[in-house]
């Protein structure tokens, strides 16, 4: 523990003569005494846990929601804690009108919600950009970085695409999941999805299978296929889910069919997942199809892979599709 020559970050009103570690080494908790006895017996007052929040993030170890609601009040305090109407966090409502005010809330809630992000679409654009850039850069809390990404992908757009082509020249891949979806928002696909390869083409296969529906499902591009049939060396469930949602045809799943493991386990899982909203909540949003399918087709093919890899995996798979045929394939093209 050392000293602090800053202003409290809990209360903001009394010196901080504490510095306690946080998640992030670098940028500690900066404390008066009472509020650093109040985090390390959980028991920060609703406005003291928001300052926090808007700092080191909710999810840093003393904020994180074991210890508190997202309205700041303790859960497992082990001191009393007594609150007045000033020691109240701010709601929505308090800030939404203030850009800067309403983007230090959207930091403090555990998931970018829809009427948070609904108040930040009334914000000029340009303003919002102004204030996530140097943000970005001044914290080194993953959780906020990422967080400014989100509102770059959900709420900026193209707006913010001069900001991202300058992440990817310096992304060290920490990341890239979260930069590969604002892009898959803020970028065209032809420009941002060479970009998302050429990291994703660096990775061990285990990291690959790992993120590779995360980092490419929101282009929701065909260009993906191809890419999938070239990258993919060891199978993994969420390469099926990647291609279901990225328009694929009945031909790219005969002719994965007929290569063999592992784009033949692929093919099935993507065909698997189009029936599968339960499982999985982008196949749930998207609906995907298998499309330009030739019906009298199916059962024979599926059939006759089967004949071929009749694995206990294979064998379920197969029933499945076949059960859900209606539901998985169509005769129509994209539309767009
Ligand atoms: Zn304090």
């Amino acid at each position: 523990m050392e000293t602090s020559s800053k202003v409290c970050q809990s209360c903001s009103e009394s010196r901080a003569s504490v510095i306690e570690s946080s998640d992030v080494p670098t940028q500690p908790y900066h404390l008066c005494v009472p509020c650093h006895e109040r985090l390390l017996s959980s028991s920060l007052r609703p406005i003291e846990w928001y300052n926090l929040a808007v700092i080191h993030s909710p999810m840093n170890f003393w904020l994180h929601d074991d210890f508190y609601e997202e309205d700041g009040e303790a859960t497992q305090p082990e001191e009393d804690v007594i609150v007045t109407e000033k020691d109240l966090a701010p709601s929505l409502e308090d800030v939404q009108e203030d850009v800067e005010a309403l983007i230090d809330f959207a930091i403090t809630r555990w998931s970018l919600e829809e009427d948070v992000l609904d108040a930040l679409k009334n914000h000029h654009k340009t303003k919002i950009l102004e204030s996530i850039k140097p943000r970005f850069i001044q914290t080194e809390t993953y959780e906020i970085k990422s967080r400014m990404l989100d509102i770059a992908r959900d709420v900026l757009g193209s707006e913010a695409s001069e900001w991202i082509r300058e992440l990817w020249i310096h992304d060290d891949g920490e990341l890239l999941i979260d930069l590969s979806e604002a892009t898959a928002s803020c970028l065209p696909a032809s420009e941002g999805l060479p970009l998302v390869f050429r990291k994703l083409e660096a990775l061990t296969d285990k990291e690959k299978n790992a993120c590779v529906a995360s980092c490419l499902y929101r282009f929701r591009s065909p260009i993906v296929l191809p890419w999938i049939e070239k990258n993919c060396r060891t199978f993994h469930g969420n390469w099926g889910l990647l291609a279901a949602v990225s328009y694929p045809t009945w031909e790219m799943m005969k002719s994965w069919l007929n290569k063999g493991r592992p784009l033949s386990l692929v093919a099935l899982d993507s065909m698997e997942a189009c029936a599968n909203e339960g499982r999985h909540l982008i196949i749930a949003k998207y609906k995907p199809q298998i499309l330009e399918t030739v019906v009298s087709e199916i059962e024979p093919v599926i059939k006759g892979y089967l004949q071929q890899d009749s694995v206990p995996r294979v064998k379920n798979k197969s029933e499945w599709i076949l059960d859900d045929k209606d539901i998985i394939f169509t005769s129509n093209t994209r539309i767009c």
